[in-house]
C-alpha cells in the first residue's frame, strides 16, 4: 500500500513518465529528485543524498538558498519581464557587478544559456570580418549549431555537419599547435581553462598566458569559456584570473544563477562594440528574475567569503581523495571544487552506481573520470561525511570491476 501508487510519483512510476513523454537525447535519468536544501537532495521516495553533482557545477549555493529564493520570489513579485524594449534595472547591475569583478570596462549581452553566451561570441567573432576560428580537440561549448562548431567532440558533431564556420581543432595544452593555427586570418580563439565536460583536464602552467600573447600578436579574438570554471567554482570569480589572464571575451552561464537559467557574454575593448542593433538578440535576454538571482549568488559569494571556503573545502576534499590509498584511483585533477577523480581504467560508471547506493550523487563524466562539483558552500563535515561513502564506494566498484574480469 503506496501513495506513489496513487500519485504515480514514486522513483519507478515518475521514471516511467518522463519515458513516455520526454524526447530520448538524455537517455533515461537514473533518478527522479523532489526536494534539495543547501547540500542534500531528496528522491520521490524520500531517499537522501549528498549531491557533489550540484546540477553539472549549476548550483553554486547548493538548493534552496535563502538568499536566491528571495531574490527570485521579490523581483518576480515586482517585475517579473520587460523585454528589451525597456530597460530594467536586475540585468543593468549584474552587467555593472560582472565587469567589476572582472576589473575593467566592457560590455555585457545576456542569455539563457552557456550554448547561447558561446554563440554570441562565434558571432563577435564574425563582425571581426574574418571567418576562421580555432578551438581545442576535446572542448565542450555547447549544443547549439555555432556552439557545437567550435566543440572539440567528434561525436557530438558528426550527425550534424555541415557546421558553421571554419573551425580548426588543435590538442588542448599544445601551445606550438596554437602558435601554428592561429594567424592573422583567425577571428577567435575559444578555449576553457580547464576542460570540465572532457574529464576535468588541465592544461599545463602558462597555457593560457601563451595563448593570450599569440592571439595578441595576430588581432584574434582570445574567448575564454567560463561557463563551469566561473563564478567562483576553481576559488577564483574567474577561473583565467588565478593565471593574471585577461581574455577579450568572457563566456560564463552555469553557476551564475544558482540554478536559475542565465548566460552572459563578457566583451573588453574592442570586442566590446562589435554587436550592434539588430546583429543580435534573445526574448528573455536581461530578464530581471534571473538576474535578480544571479545577483544574490554573487553577493553570497562575496559576503559569506565563499572564495576563500572554496579553495579550503577544495584542498580537503583532493587531500582526503589522494589519501583513500585505493588502487582504483589514478591521479585526482582540477580546481577548486571542480575536480575529476580519473580512476584506473573504465569503472567511472560503477563507481557513480556504488556511490548512489550510498547516498552520494556523482557524475561520471567519461569512461574512466569521476567529476566532482558540490555547491560551493559544502560544509567541512559534509566533505568529510563524502569522503567516506566514495571511499567505499570506490572498493565496492574495484571488486566488482575484479570479479567481472
Ligand atoms: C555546460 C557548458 C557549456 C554549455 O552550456 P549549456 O548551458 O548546456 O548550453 C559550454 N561550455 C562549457 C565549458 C560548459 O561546461
Amino acid at each position: 500500500m503506496s501513495g506513489e501508487e496513487v500519485t504515480g510519483a514514486g522513483n519507478e512510476a515518475l521514471t516511467r513518465r518522463w519515458q513516455d513523454v520526454m524526447m530520448d537525447n538524455f537517455g533515461t535519468p537514473r533518478l527522479p529528485l523532489v526536494r534539495g536544501r543547501g547540500t542534500r537532495v531528496w528522491d520521490a521516495e524520500g531517499n537522501e543524498y549528498l549531491d557533489f553533482v550540484g546540477g553539472i557545477a549549476v548550483n553554486a549555493l547548493g538548493h534552496a538558498h535563502p538568499a536566491v529564493v528571495r531574490a527570485v520570489s521579490e523581483q518576480a513579485a515586482s517585475l517579473g519581464h520587460v523585454s528589451n524594449l525597456f530597460v530594467a534595472e536586475p540585468p543593468v547591475r549584474l552587467a555593472e557587478r560582472l565587469l567589476g569583478l572582472a576589473g575593467r570596462p566592457g560590455r555585457v549581452y545576456f542569455s539563457n544559456s552557456g550554448a547561447e553566451a558561446n554563440e554570441a561570441a562565434f558571432k563577435i567573432g564574425r563582425l571581426t570580418g574574418r571567418t576562421h576560428m580555432v578551438s581545442a580537440a576535446g572542448g565542450f561549448h555547447g549544443r547549439t549549431m555555432g556552439a557545437l562548431a567550435l566543440t572539440g567532440q567528434p561525436v557530438k558533431q558528426v550527425p550534424f555537419r555541415p557546421l558553421p564556420g571554419e573551425v580548426s581543432h588543435v590538442p588542448y595544452g599544445d601551445v606550438e599547435a596554437l602558435r601554428a593555427a592561429v594567424t592573422p586570418r583567425t577571428a577567435l580563439l575559444v578555449l576553457e581553462p580547464l576542460q570540465g565536460e572532457n574529464g576535468v583536464v588541465v592544461p599545463p602552467p602558462g597555457y593560457l598566458r601563451a595563448a593570450r600573447e599569440i592571439t595578441a600578436a595576430t588581432g584574434t579574438l582570445l574567448v575564454l569559456d567560463e561557463i563551469q570554471t566561473g563564478v567562483g567554482r576553481t576559488g577564483h570569480w574567474f577561473a583565467a584570473q588565478a593565471e593574471g589572464v585577461e581574455a577579450d571575451v568572457v563566456t560564463l552561464a552555469k553557476g551564475l544563477g544558482g540554478g536559475l537559467p542565465v548566460g552572459a557574454t563578457l566583451a573588453f575593448g574592442a570586442s566590446a562594440r562589435l554587436l550592434t542593433p539588430g546583429t543580435h538578440g534573445s526574448t528573455f535576454s536581461g530578464n530581471p528574475v534571473v538576474c535578480a538571482a544571479a545577483l544574490a549568488v554573487l553577493d553570497t559569494i562575496e559576503r559569506e567569503g565563499v572564495l576563500d571556503h572554496v579553495r579550503r573545502a577544495g584542498r580537503r576534499l583532493r587531500r582526503g581523495l589522494e589519501s583513500t590509498g585505493l588502487q582504483l584511483v589514478r591521479e585526482v585533477r582540477g580546481a577548486g571544487l571542480l575536480l575529476g577523480v580519473v580512476l584506473e581504467g573504465p569503472h567511472a560508471a560503477g563507481v557513480q552506481r556504488a556511490a548512489e547506493d550510498r547516498g552520494l550523487l556523482v557524475n561520471a563524466v567519461a569512461p574512466d573520470v569521476v567529476r566532482l562539483a558540490p555547491p560551493l558552500t559544502v560544509s567541512d563535515r559534509e566533505v568529510d561525511v563524502f569522503l567516506d561513502g566514495f571511499a567505499a564506494a570506490l572498493s565496492e566498484a574495484l571488486e566488482d570491476g575484479r570479479r567481472a574480469a
